[in-house]
């Protein structure tokens, strides 16, 4: 199947939960009893569950044929880090922007990391019905940040849609039809974020590990995405240090995709998607999971380069 993997950056409120279930119902990725589940759920804390079991991880939907993963991105100087880990799994970004508030500082933050790892972001700019909405103003400020995160002409050539996450519709225009509701931005994502690298996937498998969890059932479960070759369950695995050394062996037990607000057991996965292992005792973020015949740790793109100390 094909793919696209994306992250989705926005400042805290802006609306990033509430597109992310408007793209899970209109991609149809909900369940039945998922989509009645869903409507029962009212209270806050709730929502709130449902907002950072969504989000704090990664999710994907499925459009015309298409599987787009979904990823979060912190947007917190303290994950400094992780925003450049996450940054570096996927291959475009919606840049998520109130039509009132304006970019913030936390789109700021990431988008100056999605933008020095080469990302060419999607601009949206949300909740458009507000009635202090000022779009003209805000594409303006976001185009202003763009340029002086020094964004290259082809970043800055970025395209934009208005919308209405809450409302479910995302246009080419400010007031465009609602009727087509996120159709433009499902459609946009295919068009615009290229389809990941999947030449290496006769190589030997080598993922960096990003996002790091304990699942009660499972264990240790480890998020990346799969940089070449492939896996199966009780493969065996080797995980390397970024200096190199070992720091186990051992066999994947479970392979995990994110199917909308579930994740599926995989029996086979290869180089491009973003998927869950589990089965390793001790490897952790920033690690390198591979065949055991690999050597040579991957090294996650350096995003500043590393400062030169003269003596
Ligand atoms: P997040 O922090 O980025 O995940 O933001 P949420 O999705 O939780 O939304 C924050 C608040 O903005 C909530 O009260 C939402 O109901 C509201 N909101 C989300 N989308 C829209 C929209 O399109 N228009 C308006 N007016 N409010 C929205």
């Amino acid at each position: 199947m094909k793919l696209r993997n994306i992250a989705i950056i926005a400042h805290v409120d802006h609306g990033k939960t509430t597109l992310v279930d408007k793209l899970l119902a209109q991609s149809g990725s909900f369940r039945e009893n998922q989509r009645q589940e869903e409507r029962a759920m009212d209270s806050n804390d709730l929502e709130k569950e449902r907002g950072i079991t969504i989000l704090a991880k990664a999710t994907s939907v499925e459009w015309k044929g298409v599987r787009v993963n979904i990823v979060d991105t912190p947007g917190h100087a303290d994950f400094g880090g992780e925003v450049e880990r996450i940054l570096n799994m996927v291959d475009g970004a919606v840049i998520l922007v109130d039509a009132s508030e304006g970019p913030m500082p936390q789109t700021k933050f990431v988008l100056g990391k999605a933008l020095k790892v080469g990302l060419k972001p999607i601009v949206a700019i949300n909740k458009i019905d507000r009635p202090d909405e000022r779009h003209e103003e805000v594409l303006n400020e976001i185009f202003d940040l763009f340029a002086n995160l020094d964004a290259t002409d082809e970043q800055l050539d970025f395209p934009v849609l208005y919308g209405s996450g809450r409302g479910g519709w995302m246009a080419t225009t400010p007031d465009g039809s609602r009727e087509d509701g996120l159709e433009p931005l499902f459609d946009l994502i295919l068009k615009h974020v290229p389809e990941p690298d999947t030449a290496g996937k006769d190589e030997p498998f080598k993922m960096i590990g990003t996002i790091l969890e304990a699942n009660p059932f499972l264990g240790r479960l480890i998020t990346g995405r799969i940089q070449s070759g492939s896996i199966k369950p009780n493969q065996a695995v080797k995980v390397l240090h970024g200096d190199g050394t070992i720091l186990e062996t051992g066999r994947i037990s479970k392979i995990l995709a994110f199917r909308g607000l579930e994740r599926t057991p995989l029996e086979y996965a290869e180089a491009g998607d973003i998927v869950a292992i589990a089965g390793l005792q001790k490897g952790t973020v920033a690690d390198t999971f591979c065949d055991p015949a690999v050597s040579e740790p991957l090294v996650a793109q350096p995003i500043d380069p590393p400062t030169v100390t003269m003596s």
